[in-house]
């Protein structure tokens, strides 16, 4: 498959993806989308709905240096847009952390990273949506103009407003290399209070830090980690691709130094460290897997999906009845030590992936990913399970209810569990509505809350 397309092909792809869809829309009462991969973790309910094959946008379609901007088919792998960008001395402003992660994907899904204390979240980045609708026809989405509105509600609706076919999106320049250092801290509340004032610091300023983020192994033993660029020099940098860990090195070192592409893949090779789950911590099965080419996350994505489908570890009694919790959740720093206190307490969950992020915009624009402008969010990931019964959702639910209690929000690539008058107060129903209205009045998609808590 071509890496990157030219404009022409991307037109030809549209034509024939149209062609098809408005096919679809004559015979079928749905669709979804047909993608080789996904990060999403909700239970989906089998369907007879067919799927649209949108394989012919998953490439970069034009990259232009002068300007910062890459233009990229909407299914393209952040590996891929990277890559290319990287040729250039750029990278997109945020890079979700897992490799197969999509434009689109991260676009509709509230997406960030380690620059998101700069950049804010991935939907901020970009300048123009080509959104394919339930009308059977794309509609070219920018801050201003005739689709202003789904501009800014296409974020948080998770593809049941239309599907992203082309973005386009800023690009900021990079150097060979990210020096780290990792701080660490025994105190939670001194450790959120130092990190929003490190990311407000940063921020102001234009030369300062690209990329903050943090980990709490437990609530007494948290490390921040801070990148900043720097030019090649004598120093090898570390490489954790293969026979190191690298969520083990922020305890073992003050500092670190990584190429710029492996520390924008830096938590791939582990998915965190959710491959422990896997065995790959132990030397030999890492080994194996390392030079069969495994350690990625599309690999454990498959492996776990596989095994959720088959049942085969609970068949053999390998698997006791257990709540997945895999969760990210965007909390105001000023409650995020009461937040980790609760995670820890409640769920036990360790380690926890701590993210800063703060919106770019001074003015809250998106109305179904609405946060305050100026506070600074701390994003927790948390992904594991404990023993339970992942129907009843004991957990998810009471921490489902924390969040809205913290004033914080809950990502929906996820198993949620809220009543269908909660869900609503929590994600605008008014503003959905107006836009499901205007887009897909016949309910061609499914409905936000259908499809992200029901399943369907
Ligand atoms: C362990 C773990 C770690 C994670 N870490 C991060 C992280 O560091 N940063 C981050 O940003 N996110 C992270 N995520 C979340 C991830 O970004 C979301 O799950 C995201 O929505 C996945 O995008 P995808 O491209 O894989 O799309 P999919 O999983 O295929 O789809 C996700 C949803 O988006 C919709 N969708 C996909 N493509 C389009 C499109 N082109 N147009 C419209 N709708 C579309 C789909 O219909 C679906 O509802 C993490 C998830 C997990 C499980």
């Amino acid at each position: 498959m071509e890496p990157t397309a030219s404009k022409a092909a991307f037109e030809r792809a549209k034509a024939d993806l149209l062609a098809e869809f408005r096919r679809l829309r004559r015979t079928a009462s749905s669709v979804r989308l047909g993608k080789r991969t996904s990060n999403l973790f909700r239970e989906r309910r089998p369907t007879a709905a067919p799927r649209l094959d949108v394989s012919a946008f998953d490439r970069v379609i034009h990259i232009d240096p002068e300007a910062r901007t890459a233009e990229t088919g909407g299914m393209t792998p952040y590996v891929r847009l990277a890559d290319a960008c990287l040729e250039h001395g750029l990278m997109p402003a945020v890079v979700p952390e897992l490799k197969t992660i999509t434009i689109g994907g991260a676009v509709t899904g509230g997406g960030i990273e380690s620059s998101s204390f700069r950049h804010g979240f991935v939907h901020e980045t970009v300048t123009e949506l080509e959104i394919l609708t339930a009308a059977g026809e794309t509609v070219v989405c920018k801050e201003d103009g005739p689709h202003r509105d789904l501009f800014f509600g296409f974020p948080n609706s998770y593809g049941t407003l239309g599907y992203a076919l082309r973005v386009k999106l800023e690009l900021v320049p990079v150097r060979p290399r990210v020096r780290l250092e990792h701080r660490r801290s025994h105190d939670p509340d001194t450790f959120f209070g130092e990190l929003e004032q490190t990311c407000r610091t940063e921020r102001a300023d234009p030369q300062g830090a690209p990329f903050i983020e943090g980990v709490s192994f437990a609530p007494d033993d948290l490390v921040a980690s801070v990148g900043r660029w720097k030019e090649p020099g004598p120093a090898q940098p570390s490489d954790y691709r293969f026979m190191r860990i690298y969520h083990r090195s922020l305890r073992q070192r003050e500092t670190d130094l990584l190429r710029v592409r492996d520390y924008l893949w830096r938590w791939d090779t582990d998915w965190f460290w959710c491959s422990r789950a896997f065995g790959m911590e132990n030397p030999v099965l890492r080994l194996l897997a390392g030079c069969g080419g495994w350690l990625n996350s599309a690999t454990y994505w498959k492996l776990r999906h596989w095994n959720e489908r088959s049942g085969l570890l609970r068949r053999l009694g390998l698997q006791r009845p257990t709540e997945w919790i895999i969760q990210d959740v965007e909390i105001p720093v000023g409650r995020a030590a009461d937040f980790l206190a609760f995670l820890d307490r409640e769920v036990g969950i360790r380690p926890v992936w701590i993210c800063p992020a703060m919106a770019r915009r001074k003015t809250t624009l998106y109305p179904l990913f609405m946060t305050d402008p100026e506070v600074l969010y701390i994003n927790f990931g948390f992904w594991g399970g404990v023993p339970g019964h992942h129907e009843r959702g004991e957990r998810n639910r009471r921490i489902e209810a924390k969040v809205a209690e913290l004033g914080g929000k809950k990502s929906l690539y996820s198993s949620s569990y809220f009543s269908k008058e909660e869900f609503w107060r929590h994600y605008n129903e008014s503003a959905y509505r107006a836009l499901k209205d205007r887009y897909d009045p016949n309910g061609f998609f499914p409905d936000l809350y259908e499809k992200c808590v029901l399943g369907r």
